[in-house]
């Protein structure tokens, strides 16, 4: 923060800003620092004192060591949560308090000081064997825990108590090693209660205590733990201290942190004055002193504390554990219930062992219909085949696959999908695979596709059909005839194909006689009657006017000839009045010409044959068939009169 201050200044500095109003900054700043190193200080002081008076209520009576050292445990916590820079301060204020603490309790000036070097040297200890942690869940995590343990309550309390018997052999007591485990378990007792305690109140994870989900919960177990040690410790009648372990259990089970930490200050600060003060069940023990039995409740509290506290921890990480997987779950629900697709899990043999919420909105099935069935049994029979390839392929390779099939709805109706499917490790017992398969509903896009096509399809096809006829055109038949002639096959082997010219005769006099009308449905009753005469896969196609081509694949000079007649034939018999013609009736006149195909160049001189055999057929007085050897044999033919 203060850092943050000087850059800030500076920057302003560099702005434009005078250098009096930076020095006056400066100034201000400083006084800032000062006050707070003061505040940090007079805090270190006044705790110090004030918990040092309480401790010294904690005494054995006759001027012997305190049963539970609140202050080092109070002085470490608050130390670990201070910025560097303000430790140094505020132990020395707390070094201030406890010299004043200790002369106010009648100490002589040299126990008073050997007191608190004892208490700085175990706390200076404890700070630097547990750096970085801020808060009492990060001390009760089990690695950080242990290190709490073995350092602070150990190593710092053992250190202090040498320093104390060291500096005060001979002064406070006879029997060193009395005073000596007396003080370690005071001290470690402190660290264990207080340090996490101090953690809860500065950094403010006492108002889980307040959450109303466990307001009356925590209030219920504090006031057991109360009432039952205030039973217990204010009669000395029975032995019954072991009747204090369900309701510790039952704390350290059902309880927060925090609340633990109260239920062992509440049992701390029931069962002290009490023993102290002559009740409770450590009076029915014969032990020699005074000392001799708040060591005994100093280590039934560390008992106590050894059950407790490592289930706290573990119930705080299994709570965690428990967030952190809740936490989870909700992410996952939350994702697969709004994502587009349905998400699921497949078994190896394509059993359903997942289905996301999103299935009832996109399939119309509950998860639950589709629980234990196989995929493949829902999917249109037509795409059946291809999925059950893709999922042993995904199966296979690990890699993503994708398919489109349709899907069979819960109403029995078909809509397209498109599935996502890769490997997954399945989880327990691990080394099993599962599919992981989502489908995607792409029903609109596809079918709007398929509208796209057919209409192109239909657009493509306009433009090969001659509109009045149905026929198609002659555009198509180009193009047909280009294809056909131009495909390696031809290159190699030569195959028969006949080309046959058809005209509508005097059909101008037609349009004359009926009106153009008429001609129209002229043109298209002899276009249906030419189909009825062909194979399916014969082409023919109105070439212009009333002009008809026909091309026969695979076929011969007399086969040709023989379909040109039936043609020509079924025309005729058709029998449409026809006033403008000598026939009578409408007729057609059908040039012939057959070739072995080649080249291209092949199919052009074969039209040009056929065209030529019409003509000859036409010369020849029309409604016949004409061939080419007719062109060649009787080159001039007069056209019969109108009648
Ligand atoms: P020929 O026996 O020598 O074939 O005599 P034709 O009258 O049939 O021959 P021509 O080529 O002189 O006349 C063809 C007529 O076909 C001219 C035109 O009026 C008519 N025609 C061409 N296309 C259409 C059409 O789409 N509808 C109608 N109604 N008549 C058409
Ligand atoms: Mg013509
Ligand atoms: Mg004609």
């Amino acid at each position: 923060m203060a850092d943050v201050e000087v850059r800030g200044l500076a920057k302003k500095a560099r702005a434009g800003k005078s250098n009096l109003d930076v020095n006056a900054m400066r100034r201000r700043f400083s006084r800032h620092e000062l006050w707070q190193l003061t505040r940090v200080g007079l805090v270190g002081l006044a705790a110090a004192f004030v918990l040092l008076v309480i401790s010294g209520q904690l005494k054995t009576m006759a001027g012997e060591l305190v049963a539970i050292w609140i202050v080092d445990g109070y002085l470490l916590g608050h130390m670990m949560l201070l910025r560097r820079r303000y430790k140094p301060i505020f132990l020395a204020g707390a070094s201030v308090g406890l010299v004043l603490g200790n002369l106010m309790g009648d100490e002589s000036l040299y126990v008073a000081f050997s007191f608190t070097a004892a208490g700085v040297v175990e706390t200076c200890a404890a700070a630097l064997m547990l750096p970085g942690v801020k808060s009492a869940k990060e001390l009760l995590q089990p690695k950080v825990f242990v290190r709490f343990v073995v350092g602070p309550c150990i190593i710092a309390s053992m250190l202090s108590g040498v320093v104390a018997v060291i500096l005060l052999q001979g002064i406070f007591t006879t029997h060193p090693f009395p005073s000596f485990s007396n003080w370690v378990i005071s001290d470690a007792l402190g660290f264990l209660i207080f340090t996490p305690v101090t953690l809860v109140m500065l950094s403010g994870e006492w108002r889980t205590l307040l959450q109303p989900g466990n307001r009356i919960k925590s209030a219920s177990l504090l006031a057991l733990i109360g009432i039952v040690a205030t039973v217990i410790f204010s009669k000395t009648t029975y032995d019954d201290l072991y009747w204090m372990l369900p309701p510790l259990a039952l704390l350290a089970f059902r309880a927060e942190l925090s609340t633990v930490l109260l239920g062992t200050l509440i049992f701390i600060t029931v069962s002290v004055p009490l023993t102290i003060h002559g009740t409770g069940p450590l009076w029915l023990f014969p032990f020699a002193t005074m000392q001799d039995r708040i060591l005994a409740l100093q280590l039934f509290t560390v008992a106590a504390l050894s059950i407790v506290l490592p289930i706290t921890v573990l119930q705080t990480q299994r709570n965690t554990l428990l967030s952190a997987l809740a936490d989870g779950q909700r992410r996952f629900r939350n994702l697969a219930e709004r994502s587009e697709e349905v998400l699921m899990e497949l078994s190896a043999d394509g059993i359903f062992q997942y289905v996301s919420p999103r299935a009832s909105v996109v399939l119309g099935y509950e998860p639950d219909m589709l629980l234990g069935r196989s995929v493949l049994e829902l999917v249109h029979p037509d795409g059946r085949k291809e999925l059950a390839a893709v999922l042993a392929q995904a199966w296979k390779i690990g890699v993503e696959e994708s398919a489109q099939y349709r899907f069979r709805r819960a109403d029995e109706t078909h809509i397209w999908v498109r599935s996502f499917i890769s490997a997954i490790p399945s989880g327990i017992p691990s080394g099993l695979m599962a599919l992981a398969f989502a489908v995607r509903d792409v029903d609109a896009a596809v079918v709007a596709e398929q509208t796209r096509l057919n209409e192109e399809r239909q657009l493509r096809d306009m433009a090969f059909i001659d509109s009045l006829t149905g026929l198609r055109n002659r555009r198509y038949l180009d193009s047909k005839v280009e294809e056909l002639f131009s495909s390696p096959a031809h290159a190699t082997s030569a195959r028969p194909v006949a080309v046959l010219f058809a005209d509508i005769d005097y059909f101008k006099n037609f349009n004359d006689e009926y009106g153009h009308q008429a001609g129209d449905e002229c043109l298209k009753t002899v276009g249906q009657c030419i189909v009825t005469t062909l194979r399916k896969h014969d082409l023919v196609a109105r070439y212009g006017g009333e002009e008809f081509v026909i091309v026969l694949e695979n076929c011969e000079q007399t086969e040709a000839a023989a379909t040109a007649e039936l043609t020509r034939a079924a025309v005729e018999s058709l029998g449409l009045g026809h006033r403008g013609s000598p026939l009578g009736v409408v007729t057609l006149s059908i040039g012939v010409a057959q070739g072995e195909m080649r080249r291209p160049s092949d199919a052009a001189e074969l039209f040009e044959l056929a065209d030529s055999a019409l003509y000859m057929a036409k010369r020849m007085g029309r409604n016949r068939v004409g061939r080419v050897q007719d062109a060649i044999a009787a080159p001039f033919v007069t056209a019969p009169r109108m009648a």
